[in-house]
């Protein structure tokens, strides 16, 4: 199913005006979240993953941080049976540790101490807690009694949050966040925590790949718009073979892209559930193409290009998160690389 009309009009229309004050002030103000749960953003599932997906590309034309508030907001009852939201409420994801978000399991501090009902108080500090600016839920990856383990938290006084100034996704609520003493609910398996929030990671990392392709139309448009049909020796800029073959590029790719997402689509509805190898292939093409995107976006600017405050500089910015964000790229490329090599090794 696709997008309610509504919900595709606010994001399309109502988003551009806003986005370069959100990147700004590094928040979105407090009447368009408003705006966003009387719409019922944050519980698109129920119109299907695919229309979660096309609000995160739509918004990532002009705010990726819009869209990754969408994203993270949305995929945590996509990875989990029982976390739904009915719009109304929005999730944050609290998994990464000051000491270094690649090592998950090492470095995991916070604790849990856990009662025989699922009940736990939770103590410890997380860092890129995505949404925890404005989250009204914490999901949290913390020390239970048998290990790692997922656990949920309404925000409540023992949480504290300080919004991360960062050069990416300015605006979408990523903050350090302090948990003294929290009120928390068991949600996952005792000791599988870390598999769960990869599982939910993996919902994460695919949609990096929308948020890609929503930067690469977000820069196909400003260049259609301030650029290409610019005047230069004698001709449009557009009508250098040069410059088509940038654009061909862009083109070619981000409908790579699309086909690869709508064929990840289809498999997340059969097997209800998504292939981590699908998700791991989209986030590292996510960073890819948004940054060659930009890139190319940038040069083809001139001079307009470097200004600061415009649409193709926080898009730049925004791009360069793709390979941190979700897992460092060289993980991920770990990842497929183990699976690619025993993919082949059965032939031999
Ligand atoms: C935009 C954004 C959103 C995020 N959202 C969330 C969220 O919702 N919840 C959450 O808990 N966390 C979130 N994170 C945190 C994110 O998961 C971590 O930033 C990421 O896992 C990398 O961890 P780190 O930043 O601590 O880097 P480190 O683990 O310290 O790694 C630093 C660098 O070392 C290199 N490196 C690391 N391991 C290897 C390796 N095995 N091989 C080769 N090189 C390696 C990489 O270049 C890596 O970038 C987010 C981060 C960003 C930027």
């Amino acid at each position: 199913m696709s997008l309610p009309e509504n919900v595709y009009d606010f994001l399309l229309n109502e988003l551009p005006k806003i986005a370069p004050q959100i990147d700004r002030d590094n928040e979105v103000p407090k009447s368009f979240l408003e705006k966003m749960k009387e719409l019922k953003i944050f519980g698109l599932n129920k119109y299907g993953i695919e229309a979660v997906y096309q609000a995160i590309k739509l918004s990532s034309r002009s705010s990726p941080a819009v869209g990754h508030i969408i994203s993270i907001g949305n995929i945590v009852s996509i990875g989990r049976e029982g976390l739904y939201s009915d719009g109304s409420f929005l999730f944050s994801l609290n998994v990464t540790e000051p000491g270094g978000g690649t090592d998950i399991k090492s470095n995991l501090k916070t604790e849990a101490d856990e009662r025989e009902d699922g009940s736990a108080i939770i103590n410890g500090e997380k860092v890129f807690g995505s949404n925890a600016q404005y989250g009204d839920k914490f999901i949290i990856l913390a020390k239970g009694p048998e290990g790692p383990t997922l656990y949920v938290a309404d925000r409540q006084p023992g949480i504290k949050v300080e919004p991360m100034d960062l050069i990416s996704f300015r605006g979408s609520g990523i903050s350090r966040v302090y948990l003294k003493n929290v009120r928390a609910l068991r949600i996952g398996t005792p000791g599988r925590g870390i598999r769960e929030a990869l599982e939910l990671i993996n919902y994460e990392r695919f949609g990096y790949g929308l948020i890609a392709l929503g930067i690469v139309e977000g820069v196909l448009m400003e260049l259609e718009s301030h650029a290409l049909s610019k005047k230069i020796f004698g001709k449009e800029l557009g009508e250098f073979q040069s410059v088509k073959w940038m654009i061909a590029e862009m083109e070619t790719k981000m409908e790579l892209l699309n086909s690869f997402v709508d064929v990840t689509i289809e498999k997340i509805r059969k097997n209800g559930r998504i292939d981590p190898i699908d998700a791991a292939i989209s986030k590292i093409v996510a960073g890819e193409l948004a940054q060659r995107a930009t890139w190319i976006g940038v040069q083809l600017l001139g001079g307009k290009g470097l200004t600061y405050g415009t649409t193709i500089e926080r898009l730049t910015r925004d791009a360069r998160s793709l390979d941190i964000a979700g897992g460092a790229r060289e993980v991920v490329l770990d990842f497929i690389g183990d699976y690619a090599i025993k993919k082949y090794k059965q032939f031999f």
